[in-house]
Formats: structure tokens, C-alpha cells, sequence
């Protein structure tokens, strides 16, 4: 029996013809023809006008956060229902992440966003940025934060590291909002082994951005710098990767989607479980990319655990994680101020991501939901 993983890159002959067209080219720096045509692919999929490749999401958020102001004696919004990537920029630039819960499909908890804002704003706290975090492949609550944060000036940075191609509404993830970033490391839905995008229909935010990530250098014919930058370009080589896989990702979207359907179906007959977000009231899984599929594990229904579900898959040689640990419950951000109502940690403490790679069989979903119910038929 084969390793069943997470989310394992997904890659082909395809992807190895794009990176040998890359090296025979010559183009093996962070810059080249694969790099501006990915940028262009990458915007126009994404519904927005310009785009930015980095050599990671973190990056991207790096850089949206300078853009948007983000310094000491600042503060940003930050869901706290996410992967430690979205706060450790804002610490980066000197600004404090501030913590708001989720609604239970795990993304950020709109109401409690604004009212965040509100008390920080009456307090004195300079806020230069809300994030939103698109959570494993969902896009956040748009028609509640977009119309909120005009009203009170604070600009949206959109963390959809995990969302390229869903979309909410009909607009494409990473089209919200001042600016939006994408990851594509090696777990996500498509991939470049290592790197990110920064998108905006804001012109000059990516102009600044691209100059600060060449080490912020001046149009001289000499090296001349009158600002601190960062080495954050993408390698002409890796967004060759990326644009294979972009050749091939309608096909990988659909089976992500696929496998989410088998999953759902195969477990609705049972107590004690849901699939988190499919449940969420008005929106099904048709605009969500199915990055991870994720589950609750409710104790009203079933005596179980993560860590014991987890265990029985690994025992089968699957492959399972827990959700996101909160950022307010990170050590690393013990001292954060945090608008909890305590969902974030509910989702942390019953729920389980299930394998939901594109390259995964249905036999190997199967398998997964065999282990899955055997777990939960003996916690009754
Ligand atoms: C993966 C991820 C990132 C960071 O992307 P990298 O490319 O790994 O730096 C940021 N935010 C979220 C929510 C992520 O899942």
C-alpha cells in the first residue's frame, strides 16, 4: 500500500519540459521570460492588473504590509484562525498583530473584525491594515469586511496564500481588497516548490514592491541605494514550474473539488462529523478550491479525538494534520491582544485535515474514509 500524503505536489512531465525549457534558456536568474509571463497568467486568473513574483507568500505579505504602512507604533488585524505565516510579517515590519476569532467555517468572524477596529481605534491604536485569511481554500465573508473597512478607511490585505482559483461571489480569490497574496510552496494547490505572488490593481503599490525586492535599487548605471530592500525575487527557473502547473490547473481544481464531494458524501451518513465550511450557511463548496479538506469532530456524537483519528490513519500509512494552531495561543504571540469568542480554539481542539491532494486516487480517498469511520463506529 502507498504513502498516502496530505497534499502532495502534484507534478508531471509537463512541469519537467517547462524547468528544461527554463535551464536550456539560459534565464536561471530571479528574473527572465517565465517570470513575466507567470506574473501575467497569475494577475489575469487572479482578476486583477498587476502581480508580483516573489520567492515566497511570506515575502508578498512582507511587502503589502511596508506598502500599507505597517511600522512601529502600528497595529494590523490579523484572523487568528491561520498558518503562523500572515503575523510573523507584521512583526517583521515593527507593527503588532492584533487577534480576532472565526465563524465556524474557520475564516475570520466579520462582525467581531469591525468591532476589533472600532475599540482599537477609540483606544488610539494607529491601525494601517486588516487582513483577511482565505482558510484552507474558502474565501472570507466579502459582503460583510469589504463594505465595513471602506466605511472606516482601513485598507484589506488579503492572505489567499491558500486560495488561488476559488473565488466568492464570482470574483476570484485575491481580487478583494487593497492587495492580495498568493503562496505557491510545496503543499499548496499549485505549486513552485518554493514562492509567492503579490497582486493589486494598484499600480504603484506593485512598482514599490518589486523595487524593494531587488535590494531596492536606484535606475543608476552603478549599484546606488538610498533605501533598505530585501533579495525577494523569483527564480525564472521556479516560475517555469509554476506556469506548467498553471497550464494544468482547471484539472487539478476539479479533482481537489472531486475529492472534497466523495468526502462529504461518504460521510453524511454519519454522527459526530462535519466538513468544515461545506456546512456554511448559503454557500456550498462550488466557489471554494478545496485546498484541504478539513472535518469537526463533534463530541456530542462521537468519543474520539484528533489525535486518536490521527493516529489510526497513520497506522494505515495516511497521512492527517490539525488544523491551524490560533496565533493567540502561539507562545510566540502570548503577549498579542486578542478579540476571542473562542471558535478558533474549538476548531483547533476537535478538527482534522483529510488528505486532499490533486494526484490522490479515489481508492486512496477510500481508504481514508474506511480508517475514518471504523474510528468514529468504535468511539460511539
Ligand atoms: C502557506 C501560507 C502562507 C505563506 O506562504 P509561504 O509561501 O510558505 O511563505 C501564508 N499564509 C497562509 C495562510 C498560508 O497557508
Amino acid at each position: 500500500m502507498s504513502h498516502v500524503h496530505l497534499s502532495k505536489a502534484d507534478t508531471t512531465e509537463v512541469e519537467e519540459q517547462y524547468v528544461l525549457d527554463a535551464l536550456r534558456s539560459g534565464w536561471v536568474a530571479p528574473l527572465g521570460p517565465h517570470v513575466d509571463a507567470f506574473e501575467h497568467e497569475v494577475a489575469e486568473r487572479a482578476g486583477v492588473a498587476h502581480a508580483l513574483a516573489l520567492s515566497s507568500g511570506t515575502a508578498a505579505l512582507h511587502l503589502a504590509l511596508l506598502e500599507l504602512g505597517a511600522g512601529p507604533g502600528t497595529a494590523v488585524v490579523v484572523p487568528s484562525m491561520t498558518f503562523v505565516a500572515s503575523a510573523m510579517p507584521v512583526v517583521y515590519t515593527g507593527a503588532e498583530p492584533v487577534f480576532v476569532d472565526s465563524r465556524l467555517d474557520g475564516n475570520v468572524d466579520p462582525e467581531l473584525l469591525l468591532h476589533a477596529i472600532d475599540t482599537l481605534l477609540a483606544g488610539g491604536t494607529r491601525v494601517v491594515a486588516a487582513m483577511s485569511v482565505d482558510l484552507f481554500g474558502r474565501c472570507a465573508e466579502y459582503d460583510e469586511i469589504v463594505p465595513g473597512l471602506a466605511d472606516r478607511g482601513i485598507p484589506l490585505l488579503d492572505d489567499a496564500a491558500e486560495a488561488f482559483g476559488a473565488a466568492y461571489r464570482g470574483r476570484p480569490a485575491g481580487s478583494q481588497g487593497a492587495a492580495a497574496v498568493f503562496s505557491f510552496n510545496g503543499n499548496k494547490i499549485l505549486t513552485t516548490s518554493g514562492g509567492g505572488m503579490l497582486v493589486s490593481d494598484n499600480g504603484q503599490l506593485i512598482d514599490r514592491a518589486r523595487y524593494l525586492s531587488t535590494q531596492a535599487r536606484q535606475p543608476a548605471d552603478h549599484y546606488e541605494h538610498t533605501e533598505v530592500g530585501f533579495n525577494y525575487r523569483l527564480s525564472n527557473v521556479l516560475a517555469a514550474l509554476g506556469r506548467a502547473q498553471l497550464s494544468r490547473f482547471d484539472a487539478m481544481l476539479s479533482r481537489r473539488r472531486a475529492i472534497r464531494a466523495r468526502y462529504v458524501e461518504s460521510l453524511a451518513d454519519l454522527d459526530g462529523v462535519r466538513v468544515i465550511g461545506h456546512d456554511s450557511p448559503g454557500r456550498g463548496d462550488d466557489e471554494d478550491n478545496c485546498w484541504l479538506t478539513c472535518i469537526e469532530l463533534d463530541p456530542a456524537g462521537t468519543a474520539t479525538s484528533p489525535e486518536r483519528v490521527i493516529a489510526d490513519l497513520a497506522r494505515e500509512d495516511i497521512e492527517a494534520r490539525r488544523l491551524w494552531k490560533p496565533m493567540h495561543l502561539q507562545p510566540v504571540f502570548g503577549a498579542s491582544r486578542t478579540f476571542s469568542t473562542g471558535i478558533a480554539s474549538r476548531l483547533f481542539a476537535r478538527g482534522v485535515a483529510l488528505p486532499s491532494g490533486s494526484a490522490l486516487t479515489d481508492d486512496d480517498i477510500d481508504r481514508v474514509v474506511k480508517v475514518l469511520r471504523g474510528a468514529l463506529v468504535a468511539a460511539r
